[in-house]
């Protein structure tokens, strides 16, 4: 048995079965064995790709949102902060579309990074950033935050109502293995039997202090993830397991797969409303093309000819509706009196 796993083990032996968030914290972030805290896992001979690593136009056309606003702003000094740089290559692209557009020199980089692994790829790309572990450690001021795949890994908790009550999936022990239970019922509550209904108390925690900041100081966030709005809301749990490219059960081996869920984009739009910030809400590839991802590709494949196949294969890849163009969301927060870009 793996080292997480006899830990975790131990943990429910001690205090009983423990909820899905807590599992999901240990298997991901655990400083010892936690997925992210000593692997990439990114890319082709990782577990999963993301759009920055499809194709550097993603990146670009962050970066030239992250201009807009910027110009929008009155062109100040400000913190350009990404949640989640993965291998930082969606903020390498960002940066050369920055000194195209004149914004470099007013950068400053925030990454809010927990990987030890993934700082030292981040390094590698980004030269002269400032890492962190929160965003709340970020120095105050103008600033521009950046998040793409970071929410879903947030850890989450899961409800089911039942006849009796909400209950809370836990994860308990049978014999040698993990298994799903169900916690008692916790109040008699409202709800459709047989209802799921998640809650993130980090993304909470998160984007309450996004907005705190984007309240503080002028600024803007671009948020996109895998994820659903209220009229496509999932009738099941979201949790998933992946591995090697490929979909896994989520209490085999913990620790040796990527954890992710589904972010509910109306729950994380209202956090950003409640505070006053101008939100909009859309899907990845409506934003790219309004963006111009398609100017973009005609423009690289005209440079590089040979290339053609493989940049028209990545816009397909990252706005068509069948692959990732509508399953994953994109939310803008603006500070109020700012223009919306
Ligand atoms: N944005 C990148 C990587 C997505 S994977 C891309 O699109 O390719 C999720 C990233 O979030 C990884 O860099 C992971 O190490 C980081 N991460 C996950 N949970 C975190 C947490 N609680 N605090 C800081 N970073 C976290």
């Amino acid at each position: 048995m793996s080292g997480l796993a006899s830990l975790i083990r131990a943990e429910i032996g001690q205090t009983g079965p423990m909820n899905v968030a807590r599992y999901m914290e240990l298997c991901l972030a655990h400083p010892v064995y936690g997925y992210y805290r000593n692997r990439n896992p990114i890319g082709a001979g990782g577990d999963f790709t993301t759009a920055p690593e499809i194709s550097q136009m993603f990146g670009e056309i962050f970066g030239a949102w992250i201009v807009a606003v910027w110009r929008g702003m009155g062109e100040p000094d400000f913190k350009l902060v990404e949640l989640g740089p993965g291998r930082g290559t969606l903020m390498a692209d960002v940066i050369r579309v920055l000194e195209a557009g004149g914004a470099r020199e007013a950068a400053e980089i925030w990454l809010v990074e927990m990987s030890p692994a993934l700082r030292a790829e981040q390094a590698n790309r980004v030269p002269g950033a400032h890492w962190v572990d929160r965003i709340e450690d970020v120095p105050s001021g103008p600033t521009i935050i950046v998040a793409n795949e970071f929410f879903d890994a947030l850890p989450v908790r899961q409800f089911l109502c039942a006849n009796d009550g909400w209950r809370e999936r836990v994860v308990g022990i049978m014999g040698d293995q993990l298994i799903w239970g169900l916690s008692a019922p916790m109040d008699e509550g409202s709800g459709e039997p047989g209802a799921w209904t998640e809650v993130s108390p980090q993304t909470d925690i998160v984007s309450s202090a996004i907005a705190r900041r984007l309240r503080d100081g002028p600024g803007a966030a671009l948020i996109v993830d895998y994820g659903y709005r209220e009229d496509d809301r999932p009738k099941g749990p979201t949790l998933q397991a992946v591995r090697g490219h490929k979909h896994a059960d989520p209490l085999q081996e913990p620790g040796q797969s990527d954890l992710t869920w589904l972010v509910d984009f109306d729950a994380l739009a209202g956090v950003f409303q409640a505070a006053g910030h101008k939100v909009a809400l859309t899907e990845q590839g409506a934003f790219l093309t309004a963006l111009g991802i398609g100017h973009r590709a005609a423009a690289l494949a005209e440079t590089d000819p040979d290339q053609a196949e493989t940049i028209a294969d990545a816009l397909e890849r990252l706005t068509d509706p069948a692959q990732m163009g509508t399953l994953f969301k994109v939310l803008t927060a603006v500070s109020t009196g700012l223009p919306t870009p």
